[in-house]
């Protein structure tokens, strides 16, 4: 016979997976941005997507679960991310009119605190942002999950059926083998590949406009071709891009900007 605390376990986790269930049959689709290696910008095109799908009149969550180091706060300009935590939800804060956002820095008593979690313990708080989150009926939620193949992303792929895979490279021949285990990681739990973006591809003097390959480019889409995935294009590297982030102002929203153009074209194909 099983004692009575497991039976409570295992009943709150059914409880649990069917609001998972319900939560996410009200979500159209559902796009988690994965990278090999942390410094690619994965965090950056994360937010800036789910900006600019926002601004395009869709309605979007932003779900940051890069639980030990977020970045989505600063980079959308929210400070200690405040969670209201209700009695059977926790409210997303509106960054928007059409973009809510959730990020496990609304669960750290002060930013500069560490996360010192378990495998089990981020699984949970990673179930518990889809189940008890008051996301309401969206057309897109993007999740901004750690780099590498960790519990985070395994959770996103194994809680969050039907998720597309958005991986982020930059062009450096190194990263590539992070893109193949990327590849790998998405084929074997049978995630759809959406396609594959090179950041930090090139630099354009803002001075005469000459592109320099810092990192070489077009290493991602050779190596897209290779492995049978979609190119969905490359952003070059701009100091405005780093410096709108640190500021805490997408860069997609400069609209005039030539980065801004690209990303545009870019997330136009994801759409
Ligand atoms: P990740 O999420 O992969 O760890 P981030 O999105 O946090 O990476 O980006 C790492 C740093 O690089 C940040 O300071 C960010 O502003 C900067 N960055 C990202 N993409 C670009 C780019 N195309 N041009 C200039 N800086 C960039």
């Amino acid at each position: 016979m099983e004692c009575s605390g497991n039976q409570n376990k295992d009943e709150i986790r059914v409880q649990q997976n069917k609001k998972i269930i319900e939560n996410l049959s009200r979500i159209k689709r559902k796009i988690a941005v994965l990278s090999g290696k942390g410094g690619v910008g994965k965090s950056t095109i994360a937010v800036n997507l789910a900006v600019y799908l926002a601004e395009k009149g869709f309605k979007v969550g932003l779900l940051d679960v890069d639980l030990h180091g977020p970045s989505v706060p600063t980079i959308l300009g929210i400070k200690g991310f405040p969670l209201d935590m209700g009695n059977n939800s926790i409210m997303p804060v509106n960054y928007s009119e059409n973009l809510k956002a959730v990020s496990v820095e609304g669960l750290l008593k002060d930013t500069d605190d560490a996360l010192i979690w378990r495998g089990p313990m981020k699984i949970g708080v990673i179930r518990q942002f889809i189940a008890d989150v008051d996301w309401g009926p969206l057309d897109f939620i993007i999740i901004d999950s750690p780099p590498g193949t960790g519990d985070e992303p395994l959770t996103v792929a194994q809680e969050i059926p039907g998720a597309e895979a958005l991986i982020i490279t930059t062009p450096q021949e190194v990263s590539m083998s992070d893109v193949r285990k990327s590849v790998n990681f998405c084929k074997t739990l049978d995630m759809p590949i959406l396609g594959l973006i090179e950041n930090m591809s090139g630099f354009v003097c803002p001075g005469c406009g000459k592109k320099t390959d810092i990192f070489k480019s077009g290493t991602g889409e050779a190596a897209a071709k290779k492995m049978g995935i979609k190119f969905l294009g490359a952003l070059p590297i701009e100091p405005g891009i780093m410096g709108s982030s640190d500021k805490g102002a997408p860069f997609v929203k400069e609209s005039a900007s030539e980065s801004a153009k690209i990303f545009g074209s870019i997330a136009d194909k994801i759409l």
